[in-house]
C-alpha cells in the first residue's frame, strides 16, 4: 500500500459515496459545479455508485458511451491493441489511425482526409485552422451553438456564460439565430472562410432546426466559397439513427467534426475534410502527440464494426422513436415537448425545473441529464434495449410528479 492509498483509506473511513466526494471536492476542478454522483462501475446500460447502488443509464457519458460500459468487442479491441502497440509517435504511422480514416471516409462516401486528435474541442480547433488557412478570417456561428472551451472553439460557441470569463477570443466570429436560414444568408459573404454549426443542438437543449436547414446552409457556403463545417461531435457515429445526422438530409459539408461516441469512452476526435478543404492544412502547420493513438482508434473501429454486425442504427431509430412518442403520450402536465432523432431527446418542460427532475430521476435509478433549466436531455447508449427504455416512461409520471407537487405547493 502507498502513502497515497493509506491516506485515502483512513480518511474514507468505510468508503462509498461520501468518502469519494470528499475526496474530489479537495482536490478536482468542477466541470459543472452540481453535486456528482461517484461510480464505480457499469454493464451496457446500467452503472453502479460507490455504495452500490444501481442506476439505469439515459446520460452515457453525456453521448459517448455508445455502446455502454464492459460491451466485449471493445474490450477486446482496447486489450489486444494496448498488448501489441499502446502508443507510437505521429513521426511514425500505424495500422489503427489508417483502418479508421479509410472507414470514416467509406462512411461519408466521399474521398478526403482525416485528422485525428484527442476530443470534439480539439476536433472543432482544427476546422478552425484549415478555415483560417482559406485566407479568409471572418467566421460564422450560431447562438445557443456549443463547440468545445478551448480557446478557439470557445470563440465558435454561442453560449455567453462560457465565452464571457474569457473574452476576448479569437477570431472575428458573427452569431446568428440558429435554424434561420436567411439570418445566415445575410451574415454570409465572400470574406467568410466558414460556417460552423451543428445538425441538431445538443448541450443548449437538443434544439432540431427547421427541415431544409442545412441544405439552406449548404446552398449559401457554395455560393460564396466559404467552408460549410457540421459540428457531429454529438450527432455522428448512429446518435441519430444514421452514420451522420447530416446524411438524414444528403447534404454534404466540407469538414465533419467527430469526437464522442467514436471511441466508446475512449479519448477521441477527428476533424474529416473532403474536397480541396482536405488539402488546407499541409504537413507541419497542425499536429498532436497523441491524435490517432492505436488503441483510441482500435476502440472506434470496434464501435463501427459492432454498429454495423448489431445493426444498431435501425434499433437506435426503433428504440428512440417508442421512448419519444411514448414519453409524449404520457400527457404530463409538465411535459410540454418531446423532440430530437434518433438517442439524443430533448423532453422539454413547461418550468425551468429540470435540474429538480433530474435529482428526482436519480432518486429513483435512472440517470437523465438537465441540459438546460427547461430540457431533460436523453442520451443513452445506443445498445438500450426496448426494456429499459420502458423502464423509464414506467417510472417517468412519478418522477415527474414528485417535482410538480412540490412546485405547486411552493406556489
Ligand atoms: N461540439 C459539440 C457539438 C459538443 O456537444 C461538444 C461536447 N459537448 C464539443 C464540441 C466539445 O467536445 P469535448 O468536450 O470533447 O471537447
Amino acid at each position: 500500500m502507498t502513502a497515497h492509498d493509506s491516506d485515502s483509506t483512513a480518511e474514507s473511513g468505510n468508503s462509498g459515496n461520501a468518502a469519494l466526494t470528499r475526496r474530489w471536492q479537495r482536490t478536482l476542478m468542477d466541470n459543472y459545479g452540481t453535486p456528482r454522483i461517484p461510480i464505480t462501475h457499469g454493464e451496457g446500460a446500467r452503472l453502479w455508485d460507490a455504495d452500490g447502488r444501481e442506476y439505469l443509464d439515459f446520460v452515457g457519458g453525456i453521448a459517448v458511451n455508445s455502446l455502454g460500459t464492459g460491451h466485449p468487442a471493445v474490450v477486446r479491441a482496447v486489450s489486444d491493441q494496448i498488448a501489441l502497440l499502446g502508443h507510437v509517435s505521429n513521426l511514425f504511422v500505424a495500422e489503427p489511425p489508417v483502418a479508421l480514416a479509410e472507414r470514416l471516409l467509406r462512411l461519408f462516401g466521399r474521398p478526403g482526409r482525416v485528422y485525428f486528435s484527442n476530443s470534439g474541442a480539439e476536433a472543432v480547433e482544427a476546422a478552425f485552422k484549415i478555415g483560417r488557412r482559406t485566407g479568409r478570417t471572418h467566421l460564422v456561428a450560431t447562438h445557443g451553438g456549443f463547440h468545445g472551451r478551448t480557446m478557439g472553439a470557445l470563440a465558435l460557441t454561442g453560449q455567453p456564460g462560457k465565452r464571457d470569463p474569457f473574452l476576448p477570443l479569437p477570431g472575428e466570429v458573427t452569431h446568428v439565430p440558429y435554424g434561420d436560414a436567411d439570418a445566415l444568408r445575410a451574415a454570409v459573404t465572400g470574406e467568410t472562410a466558414l460556417v460552423i454549426l451543428e445538425p441538431v443542438q445538443g448541450e443548449s437543449g437538443v434544439i432540431v432546426p427547421p427541415e431544409g436547414y442545412l441544405a439552406a446552409a449548404r446552398e449559401i457556403t457554395a455560393a460564396t466559397g466559404t467552408l460549410l463545417v457540421l459540428d457531429e461531435v454529438q450527432t455522428g457515429i448512429g446518435r441519430t439513427g444514421h452514420w451522420f445526422a447530416c446524411q438524414a438530409e444528403g447534404v454534404e459539408p466540407d469538414v465533419v467534426t467527430l469526437a464522442k461516441g467514436l471511441g466508446a469512452g475512449l479519448p477521441i476526435g477527428a476533424t474529416v475534410a473532403f474536397g480541396e478543404a482536405a488539402e488546407l492544412l499541409t504537413p507541419g502547420q497542425h499536429g498532436s502527440t497523441f491524435g490517432g493513438n492505436p488503441v483510441a482508434c482500435a476502440a472506434a473501429l470496434a464501435v463501427l464494426d459492432t454498429i454495423e454486425s448489431e445493426g444498431l442504427l435501425d434499433h437506435v431509430k426503433r428504440v428512440g422513436n417508442r421512448l419519444r412518442d411514448a414519453v409524449w403520450a404520457l400527457g404530463h402536465p409538465l411535459v410540454d415537448q418531446v423532440r430530437g432523432a434518433g438517442l439524443l431527446l430533448g423532453i422539454v418542460l413547461t418550468e425551468p425545473v429540470a435540474p429538480r427532475v433530474q435529482q428526482a430521476a436519480q432518486d429513483a435509478g435512472l440517470l437523465v441529464n438537465a441540459c438546460a433549466p427547461d430540457v431533460i436531455r436523453l442520451a443513452p447508449p445506443l445498445i438500450i434495449s426496448e426494456d429499459e427504455a420502458d423502464t423509464l416512461v414506467r417510472a417517468l409520471p412519478a418522477v415527474l410528479d414528485t417535482v410538480d407537487g412540490t412546485r405547486r405547493a411552493g406556489d
